[in-house]
């Protein structure tokens, strides 16, 4: 033993643990199974106290188009699928309007993947801790296009604060991804006048997947 070492022992810092030559740091395992199962045991922020599911993410893993809400709702929570309620109903229905689905080519996912309590906004520092999660399944999916869905998502993927009719009509970028902003599903069934708005997006979000517009 080495001074050095005898005098960490002495400290109660001893053994060290050293790499032997060659051997090889863990890999860091970057799949959807150990990513699936980081989030649903993530214990990063408080949302995992009050969660009853964590909610991944659903969808064709290798889909073209991913959709990306704010977080989890009461139903989501209770049954660990993203959009689930009334608005999931109404988001369905939008993809069937432009010939989608949500089991082929599309994939939909949250900033978030606990919900919020009483669906209070997300807070900084929940994003912060969920954001690499949703990076992950961005790598893992390669989708050509993102659509975000609702004022929360748009400004937290494109790090502004303007308003969604300010962002819409126009092709962002988020982690390198041509990203269009979009209404949330559930403003739009408190708000019908604008329905006919988020059908023109899907209108631009088709041209923009078919290479129509520039990204
Ligand atoms: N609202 C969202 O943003 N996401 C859901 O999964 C449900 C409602």
């Amino acid at each position: 033993m080495s001074r050095r070492e005898e005098i960490l022992a002495e400290m109660g810092l001893a053994p060290i643990w050293k790499l032997r030559e060659n051997e090889a740091p863990a890999p860091v395992t970057k799949g959807w199974i150990p990513l699936k199962s980081e989030v649903s045991g993530c214990v990063q922020c408080g949302l995992h106290k009050t969660r009853t599911r964590t909610v991944f993410g659903v969808g064709d893993e290798k889909a073209d188009w991913m959709l990306i809400g704010e977080a989890p709702g009461a139903e989501e929570d209770r049954l660990g699928d993203p959009f689930v309620g009334q608005a999931g109903k109404l988001l369905d229905n939008m993809l069937a309007s432009i010939g989608l689905s949500r089991t082929k080519n599309v994939y939909i996912a949250n900033v978030l993947k606990c919900r919020p309590p009483g669906n209070r906004n997300p807070a900084p520092g929940e994003v912060e801790k969920c954001s690499p999660y949703l990076l992950r399944q961005i790598e893992l999916i390669g989708p050509k296009l993102i659509v975000a869905m609702g004022r929360f998502a748009a400004q937290t993927l494109l790090d502004t604060d303007s308003s969604i009719s300010s962002l819409r009509g126009r092709v962002h970028r988020y982690a390198g991804v041509p990203t269009i902003v979009t209404y949330h599903p559930a403003y739009l069934l408190r708000t019908l006048e604008d329905k006919a708005k988020a059908w023109e997006d899907l209108l631009f979000a088709k041209k923009v997947m078919s290479g129509a517009a520039a990204p």
